[in-house]
């Protein structure tokens, strides 16, 4: 256990610096927060059970408010020219500078994950307001080439509405600021449901953006939250034909619940969902390297990330001397306060997290699997959130290897050639992220060719978790195929339209086709 050593942020110093109070309405559109629902969430610190806040749940009438606030201010907010939004999305990203420590508290405080990763967060999303501030000037469509004579053809883009944006507790900030700093600069207004386990981080954030509008003059509306139950405002948001586009982030189960719903009304998803992520270790392999990036990736954000490492494959030769040292790390992870400097793994979400961990752990030994560490559930101060990370030699077919069970559980298994790694690597119904560890040229490319890695995202000599916002973000298969963040992700949250001019007066049709009376 970490020693309570250092003198730890207060709850009390958080709520002050984010305008956080004991008791708080679940809807706000930039003015005051409101909610009629009579129907209570309550805010709980995962690390010791404590009720951090209770929040009045956003009711469907609430949601119709906000929605008419939303619609109103993207017909205002895309008649400002994308760089001038871009300055105001310039603005949130000073503003969330300023405010970092305390976010990035926030989030280890009400999600659990240690704080530098809890300001990683908060960095994430000063990052893609940069990378969204750049993009103000750049959200460029090509010009091509007519076949018609004195004729132009070009592509544009246009706002295209109100984006909704539904997001996973394991990032309660950082994936708003992925969708609304793009949305903003591409002229659309955003409402956000965040997860209910972390409704404080999304109260924080919308403050944070409302400063910013409001001190520009701007109309209350571009920047949304209903904080509500998903069977209401999530289904509610979901089947709103004034959403053109959902982008939401969440489990395999959501996605393809949303994911249908959305595409019957032939609405736009972008769907960011359960990942299983593996790192191939070849026996040509830094295994210094190797080591620590499946350490970070297996037990970091207590295996609670979308691109934990959840499996490793390891050649036959170097599997024992792996194995070992792994183990010998993972005896060292100081468990305990995410606040607290010393501390290398939090707790679990809740309750119902743990209960995923044991039943893991237990299928996983019904299955053939082999616990050689961990296994244990803790309660370091009280609440039985935390477990000790896992480690289970397991073959890859077991059922339980094939799903995502969101805990630190590491499986780790071996292969004799590379060809089998790459079939092993891709045997599984997710393709979010993955990476090989390799010094062969030959092996790091094949596993990058067509021949390779199925997943969106393929690394060497790296893990398989945390990824740059520079680069488009999210996966295959049961990952969803939605893309966000970096590179031409943008243009997702754009109408595209071809235009053609005639600038030489005579009409000519398209593949000569003759019509005259
Ligand atoms: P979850 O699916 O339980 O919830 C995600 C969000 O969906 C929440 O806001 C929830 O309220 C909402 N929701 C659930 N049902 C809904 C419905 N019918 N209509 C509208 N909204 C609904 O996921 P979670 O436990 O919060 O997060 C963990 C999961 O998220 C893991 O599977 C993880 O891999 C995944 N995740 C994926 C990414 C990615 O980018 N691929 C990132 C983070 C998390």
């Amino acid at each position: 256990m970490a020693k309570k050593t250092q003198k730890l942020v207060t709850k009390n110093q958080i709520f002050r610096a984010l305008g956080l109070t004991a008791k708080m309405k679940g809807a706000n559109c930039g003015e005051e927060w409101f909610a009629d629902s009579k129907d209570y969430l309550t805010s709980v610190n995962p690390t010791n059970g404590e009720v951090l806040a209770r929040i009045e749940q956003a009711s469907s009438r609430d949601y119709d408010k906000v929605m008419k606030k939303a619609r109103a201010a993207f017909l205002v907010w895309r008649q400002l020219p994308a760089p001038h939004r871009g300055e105001i999305v310039r603005q949130i990203g000073e503003a969330l500078r300023a405010k970092k420590d305390m976010l990035g508290a926030l989030v280890s405080l009400e999600m659990g994950k240690i704080y530098t990763e809890g300001l990683g967060e908060v960095q994430e999303m000063i990052d893609i307001c940069d990378f969204a501030v750049g993009l103000s000037r750049n959200l460029s469509g090509p010009t091509l080439q007519s076949e018609r004579p004195k004729h132009r053809m070009m592509e544009q883009w246009h706002p295209l509405g109100v984006v909704g944006v539904i997001s996973a507790f394991n990032f309660p900030v950082a994936v708003w600021a992925w969708n609304t700093a793009l949305a903003w600069v591409c002229g659309d207004s955003a409402l956000w449901k965040p997860s209910s386990k972390t409704p404080l981080c999304a109260i924080a954030c919308q403050n944070i953006a409302n400063e910013v509008f409001k001190a520009n003059g701007l109309p209350a509306g571009v920047s949304c939250v209903t904080i509500g139950r998903g069977a209401t405002i999530g289904e509610k948001l979901v089947n709103d034909v004034n959403i053109p586009l959902v982008s939401a982030t969440g489990s395999t189960r959501m996605g393809k619940r949303i994911g249908g719903i959305v595409g019957e009304r032939l609405g736009r998803t972008i769907l960011e969902l359960g990942g299983n992520n593996a790192i191939i270790i070849s026996e040509k392999a830094d295994l210094t390297g190797a080591l620590a990036s499946a350490f970070f990736g297996a037990v970091g954000t207590a295996g609670q990330r979308c691109t934990s490492t959840r499996r490793l494959i390891i050649q036959e030769k170097v599997y024992d001397t792996f194995v070992k040292k792994l183990i010998a790390n993972y005896k060292r992870v100081a468990i305990g306060n995410p606040l607290d400097s010393k501390t290398l793994m939090g707790p679990l979400i809740d309750e119902g997290a743990v209960a995923d961990y044991e039943n893991a752990i237990k299928a996983a030994k019904q299955q053939g699997g082999k616990v050689l560490y961990g296994g244990k559930v803790l309660k370091p101060f009280g609440a039985a959130t935390f477990v000790q990370p896992t480690i289970i030699a397991i073959e890859n077919k077991a059922q339980i290897v094939q799903d995502e069970t969101f805990a630190p559980i590491l499986y780790v298994m071996k292969y004799k050639k590379i060809d089998q790694a790459f079939k092993l690597h891709n045997d599984v119904p997710q393709g979010l992220s993955s990476a090989i560890y390799t010094d062969s040229v030959n092996e790091g490319e094949a596993f990058l060719s067509f021949l390779g890695s199925d997943c969106g995202i393929a690394n060497i000599n790296i893990g398989t978790s945390g990824a740059e916002i520079g680069g488009a973000f999210g996966g295959e298969k049961d990952t969803g195929g939605g893309r966000e963040s970096g590179s031409d992700s943008w243009k997702l949250y754009m109408r595209r339209q071809t235009n053609t001019i005639n600038w030489g007066g005579e009409v000519h049709l398209a593949q000569g086709v003759e019509f005259k009376a």
